[in-house]
Parts: C-alpha cells; structure tokens; sequence
C-alpha cells in the first residue's frame, strides 16, 4: 500500500495505472477507521483494480460548535486497517492543499440537504459535497464507496453526482452494525460504558420499525411511535422522520414507496445518527395504493 499526502504525487500514482485500463475505486473518511469503513475498502477491493482510501477530516463540514477539534485520529491503526481490507493507496492530504489560500468555490446542495441533518447542521452538506467533489476530481474514481449509515449524504453526493456531469458511480453499502445493533461510528469513541449501552438503543428502536414493517405495519406514525417507544437511552433526540428515500421530504400516511427512518440523537454530549430504509415489496404496496408503476 502506498501512502501520500500530496495531490502531485496521488496523480502521479494513478496517472499509468488508469492508462492501463485499471478501474479505479475511492472510499473517502475522515480516520478513525472501524469495520463500517473496513466494508467500504473490501467492496471497493473486490469490484475495483486499484482502491485509493482518503483520511481527512475536512474542516468545512463542521458547524462552529461541533468536534472538528477533538475528533479522534488514530493514524497507524488507521493505516493497519486499510491495509488488511485491501487497499492500495492511502492519500492524507494537509487541509492547506484541499483548501489553499484564496480558496473560494463551494458546491451547494439543493433541498435534498435542507432536511434532517440539514436543518439542524446549518452548511455541514455544503462542506460535505464541496470536499468531495474536490476529492472525486483529484481521484477520478470509477467507482466510489458510501455508508448507508449516513443516508442523507448518500443521496446528496449521488444526486451531486448527475447534477454536474462526474463520471462516477456512488456506491452504497450498508450499515456494519456491533451485535447489539449500534452503528459503528468513529463518534462512538467518546461514549462510556454506560452510555454504549444507552446508545443502542436507537437502533433498537429503528429495528423495531423494521421488524414492525415487515410484519406488514404501514401506518407511518405507528412505526415511529414504535421506534421512539424503545429508544429510551438518548438524553434528547434531535429527530426522528420518516422521510422519502428519493425526495428526503417529511412522509406521512400509509407506506407506499421506500422510505427511511432516520434518527439524530444525543447520548450526553455525542450526536449520533442511524436510519433504516423501508422498502415496500410491490405485492403489499399495491394493497395501500391505487398507483402502480
Ligand atoms: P466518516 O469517516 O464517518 O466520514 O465515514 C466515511 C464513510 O464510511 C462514509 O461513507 C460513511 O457513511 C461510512 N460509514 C461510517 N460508519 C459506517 C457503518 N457503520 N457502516 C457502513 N458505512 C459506514
């Protein structure tokens, strides 16, 4: 595995290997790397030649008030990890080279991000997709790796994405999740025993959701009610939506298109996220909808 820090010397890298027709696969993080990471770089490994992983932790994402700060690092853990799940390139550029002085051009998401996370981390999507759009053209990737983890982001970097024209396919892979169902989170550092604990469950209530769902439940506010019943381990939830997977607008009423429930939530001081995706199977839709494909 090749380690680099600068942009020069990651095209440098990547310039003859694409040359050579290999299929280049990118999983962007922000370091602290665990298993939800390590399913990102496998995906990437088995379905692309070259796997270029990306540790920056990208200042522009994080609200005034947030953890850019003491977000925690730990970089030869980090660098164990992406060897052992099959990458071939680690780039950790400085922020001075992703932001030079001068540095003046955003991307700005639409009302995909005015929703959930949105509304709550005021410019977060806006640093989020300007970063990556950055590192998609630093990369060039064929393909590149997101977590299902953090849903809204998936859908505003696809629809970035096809909104500007870059030749890359956004892959998502599902959330790894510890045996009693918390999201592994680099965020789940900061929490004590006690608060572990208490932070499962919030997806012990999304999963209640889900088994609610599959059980055929498709009123919305009864499968909120039951997630929220169990989620009695936050010291405050943020919030808790079913939102269209598509359009990530607020859904009410009967069940019928994909959806994700997603929570935001305090454990103490750490804000955590998870969601699930509902995905009405065709034969049950048709029973709450008189619309067909
Ligand atoms: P982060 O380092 O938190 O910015 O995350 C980097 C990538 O890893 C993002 O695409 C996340 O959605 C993804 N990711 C984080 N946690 C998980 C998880 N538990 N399962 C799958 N993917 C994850």
């Amino acid at each position: 595995m090749r380690v680099v820090r600068s942009i020069a010397d990651l095209r440098a890298i990547l310039r003859p290997l694409r040359a050579e027709g290999k299929r280049v696969g990118f999983v962007p993080t922000m370091g602290f790397l665990h298993e939800g990471h390590g399913a990102l770089i496998r995906q990437s490994a088995a379905r692309c030649d070259v796997t270029v992983v990306s540790i920056f932790v990208n200042p522009t994402q994080f609200g005034p008030s947030e953890d850019l700060a003491n977000y925690p690092r730990d970089l030869e853990r980090d660098q164990n990890l992406c060897l052992e799940t099959g990458a071939t390139v680690l780039f950790l550029p400085e922020v001075a080279e992703i932001y030079p002085t001068g540095f003046q051009t955003h991307v700005e998401p639409g009302r995909l991000a005015q929703t959930l996370c949105g509304r709550y981390r005021p410019g977060h999507f806006r640093g989020v997709a300007t970063v990556v759009a950055k590192l998609f053209s630093i990369v060039q990737p064929d393909l590149a790796f997101f977590g299902q983890k953090d849903f809204q982001q998936t859908v505003v970097i696809r629809r970035m994405a096809r909104d500007l024209n870059l030749p890359v396919d956004v892959v998502v892979v599902p959330t790894v999740r510890e045996a009693d169902g918390l999201a592994l989170s680099s965020r789940n550092a900061y929490l004590d025993e006690e608060a572990r604990r208490r932070a499962a469950t919030l997806s012990q209530g999304l999963l209640a959701a889900q088994a609610a769902f599959d059980a055929g439940e498709r009123q919305s506010s009864k499968l909120v009610k039951a997630a929220r019943a169990l989620m009695t381990g936050a010291d405050s939830i943020q919030y808790l939506e079913l939102v269209d997977a598509q359009t990530m607008e607020p859904f009410k009423g009967p069940v019928d298109r994909t959806v994700a429930l997603c929570v935001a939530a305090y454990v103490g001081s750490t804000r955590l996220i998870d969601n699930v995706l509902l995905v009405p199977s065709p034969n049950l839709a048709g029973q709450n909808s008189s619309q067909s494909a």
